[in-house]
């Protein structure tokens, strides 16, 4: 037992010199700042945001129509009609409905299907689901706040995660890197 402790003690020491080691190597011979990191990443994806639950009738008044077919009765717009197809600046998408940012630009990618198409979601905030719209089993995802409805996510995208989150222009809202992004949208 105690031969044990010892060794485990010694290896804690070894491991923390090792790390000590190699933080000095990185920062006498490294850069000295990482790369700013494009797409207002970092307050996108440092948000500390809870849920918002809010019944539909709420939802109706306070979104536009489209947005809130889209949104709240997973409706789909026409490929094609959304901005933010050919939106190729850096920055942020967000929720239309409750604001929370969902991508960031560096994950967008045009799939040349009409639709504003990304390969990854900023971590957490998504949720998904199976739907049967189309008789074949999709994976539905929304809005991990609010529960609003964005798009359907396919197997067949690029590199690095071979997904394509297909998304609802409608349902997102565009912020350009350097903008405020806007405030988590509260309970009225
Ligand atoms: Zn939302």
């Amino acid at each position: 037992m105690g031969t044990q402790w010892t060794r485990r003690a010694w290896l804690r020491a070894m491991v923390a010199t090792t790390a000590f080691g190699a933080a000095w190597w990185v920062g006498a011979r490294g850069p000295r700042a990482a790369p700013a990191q494009a797409g207002g990443s970092a307050p996108a994806r440092s948000l500390d945001w809870r849920p918002l639950s809010l019944p539909h009738e709420e939802w109706k008044k306070l979104l536009s129509a489209r947005a809130y077919t889209v949104l709240f009765e997973e409706g789909t717009e026409r490929p094609f009609t959304s901005a933010l197809n050919d939106e190729k600046r850096a920055g942020t998408y967000v929720c239309a409905a409750c604001s929370l940012p969902l991508f960031t630009s560096e994950a967008k990618f045009d799939s040349g299907t009409g639709w504003p198409s990304f390969y990854q979601p900023i971590e957490g905030r998504l949720g998904t689901s199976t739907d049967f719209k189309l008789i074949l089993p999709r994976t539905e995802y929304h809005c991990a706040r609010c529960g609003g409805h964005q798009g359907h996510v396919f197997d067949d995208g690029p590199k690095p995660t071979g997904l394509r989150y297909c998304n609802n222009g409608v349902a997102l809202e565009f912020v350009p890197e350097g903008e405020t992004l806007p405030p988590l949208r509260q309970i009225p």
